[in-house]
Parts: structure tokens; C-alpha cells; sequence
């Protein structure tokens, strides 16, 4: 099974579970690494989090010193570039989760509800449903679990799962076989909790004699969890495009299965005028947030939390 398949039907599988799953998501700090499969469990203020928006929140507008009391000149709370910190109030009061006013011919900001302690635990998935081709399998995630972003990390496989697969992985990895036919989940292995609020050490490069790591302290990686959580969030796992092809016939998940091919399709990879089976037509239609919102606890339209519209003016 392509790893393409084997990621979309693990989605849906846990989507239909209730989980809030997410995909192709960065999980480094200073370093490259793309996370495949993320599920981020509801923590105790999740319902706040959920009635502001249903988009991705920008971090720079979380991070800020912007409270829900007092407006403040928007110069006066963001520590980072002007130009970020200008985006930030844009999409933040987009989202309704800042209000703006003018005083003096100057912006200023407030949080319409502080930011909601939302977040509960991060799983990261790596999905390799051939073990036979591992690539960097094993230094991959032996730097998921030295850098310890998420609480637990975990390898998916459609394999079967020999002890010698086992005892070449790290053993904080838990190990799931997932049937995609049966949408059956075998655990072989339970991951273990990982020190999520202690600093870790993220593996930059690694090469024959040497590796480059970096310390990464708690509260950037406080910061890096939060960053991962909005974007899994906004992001939902549904972001691929639909091809404008009438052998494309999504399944109940929404799924781009097609006919010709007998599998899921990457439109950008896989379909086009190049494409033997290819027979132009509109691409389906397909209500991925209704979906979510019925089978999750995300909401597609929440009322928002704005007091007032105060949103008419700009910056000068
Ligand atoms: S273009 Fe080819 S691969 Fe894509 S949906 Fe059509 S038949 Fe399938």
C-alpha cells in the first residue's frame, strides 16, 4: 500500500474515532522535520479554544502581550518584526480572536477572551506501512523522542511487526499495525509518555562522524507544541486538491479515490492530461468541514467571541 493510502485511510480511521487528527505538519524548532499524522487531544478549556474559530490562530498574536482588559497601542505589546506583528492583529482580528480601535489616529489591540488552555496531548505519527523500506526510519525518530515535542510518538505500519522491527526502533516509540481494509488498529506496542515540559535536544544534522544537535528549553518548546496544536487546528487533514477528473470518486471520508488507478490519487502528482485514465470533468465536491465538525469536536462555525465590530479601521 503507497504511503499516500496508508496516511489518508489512518486519518479518517481516527477522525471517525472522534480524534482531532491533522497531517504534513512541521514538528521541528530549529531543525527540518514534518510530522505526517498529528492528533491533538482536547485538553480542559478545548470548548473556549473551538468557539473563537475555526481557523488557525497566529502565534505571534498568541505570544504578544495583547490582553482581554485594557486595549493597548499594538507597538507597544509585540516583540518580533513590525511586519509579523502587523499580520498578526490582521488575521487575529479576522478571527475574531483581537479587537481594534482607533485612538489618535493610533490601532489599538485587546484579546476579545484570553487564550484557552486547550491543549491536551500531542500524538505524532510516522506512517510506514512497508517496514521493509524503512529510509531514516530509525534516526527519525530517535530524534522525535530526544527532542519530545509531542507526549508520545508512534509508528504506523500496515507490516507485520517481527521483534527485530521492535528492538531496532527507540522503545518510547508505540507501534501500531493498522489494517486500512478492516480499519482495525493493532497496538504491538504502547508509546511511552515523553518529558514534554523539560528541555530536549533536537537532532539538526546527522552525519558519518558527527551530529549537530541544539538544546531547545522548555518554554521554546512550550511555544513549538502550541504552534503545532493551531496549525493541526486550522489545518484539519483533508488539505490535498481534488482532481477536475470524472474517474475521481471520493469515498464516504472524502477520501480522492480513483477508479482508473484503484487507489487514492495525489491530484498534483498524479492526475492530468498526462494521465492514461484521464477524462476532464469538474473535481467533486466534497464537504470535508461538515465532516469534521459531525465526527470531532471542531467546530466549523462558531458564534466568535467579538464584543463589538470595531474592525473597520487600519493601520497608520
Ligand atoms: S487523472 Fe488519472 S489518476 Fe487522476 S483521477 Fe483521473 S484517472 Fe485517476
Amino acid at each position: 500500500m503507497r504511503e499516500f493510502d496508508f496516511e489518508l485511510s489512518l486519518c479518517a480511521h481516527l477522525e471517525r474515532e472522534g480524534r482531532l487528527v491533522s497531517r504534513q505538519l512541521g514538528g521541528a524548532v530549529y531543525g527540518r522535520r514534518v510530522l505526517d499524522t498529528v492528533i491533538v487531544e482536547p485538553g480542559p478549556e478545548f470548548d473556549e479554544r473551538a468557539a473563537i474559530t475555526p481557523e488557525r490562530l497566529p502565534a505571534a498574536a498568541i505570544e504578544s502581550s495583547v490582553g482581554p482588559g485594557r486595549a493597548r497601542y499594538w507597538k507597544d505589546v509585540f516583540d518580533c518584526h513590525p511586519d509579523r506583528a502587523e499580520r498578526a492583529v490582521e488575521l487575529a482580528v479576522e478571527r475574531g480572536f483581537f479587537e481594534r480601535e482607533r485612538r489618535g489616529g493610533r490601532t489599538y489591540v485587546r484579546q476579545t477572551t484570553r487564550y484557552p488552555d486547550w491543549v491536551g496531548e500531542i500524538v505524532a505519527i510516522e506512517n510506514k506501512p512497508d517496514l521493509d523500506r524503512p529510509g531514516d526510519l530509525e534516526s527519525q525518530l530517535r530524534t522525535d523522542v530526544s527532542l519530545a515535542l509531542a507526549d508520545r510518538v508512534v509508528l504506523a505500519t500496515a507490516s507485520y511487526v517481527t521483534g527485530a522491527h521492535l528492538n531496532r526502533i527507540p522503545e518510547e516509540v508505540g507501534v501500531w499495525r493498522f489494517d486500512a481494509d478492516s480499519g482495525t488498529i493493532d497496538v504491538r506496542r504502547e508509546a511511552t509518555p515523553l518529558p514534554t515540559d523539560d528541555a530536549g535536544v533536537e537532532l539538526l544534522e546527522e552525519r558519518p562522524v558527527r551530529a549537530d544537535v541544539r538544546i531547545v528549553n522548555p518554554s521554546e518548546k512550550a511555544r513549538a507544541r502550541r504552534r503545532l496544536a493551531e496549525r493541526a487546528y486550522g489545518k484539519g487533514w483533508r488539505s490535498f486538491d481534488y482532481p477536475a477528473c470524472e474517474r475521481c470518486a471520493p469515498d464516504s471520508d472524502g477520501i480522492p479515490y480513483c477508479q482508473w488507478k484503484d487507489r487514492a490519487v495525489r491530484e498534483s502528482d498524479d492526475c492530468g492530461p498526462d494521465c492514461g485514465g484521464y477524462d476532464e470533468d469538474d473535481p467533486p465536491t466534497v464537504d470535508g468541514e461538515s465532516l469534521r465538525a459531525e465526527r470531532t469536536p471542531w467546530r466549523a462555525d462558531p458564534d466568535g467571541r467579538r464584543r463589538r465590530q470595531s474592525g473597520l479601521d487600519r493601520f497608520e
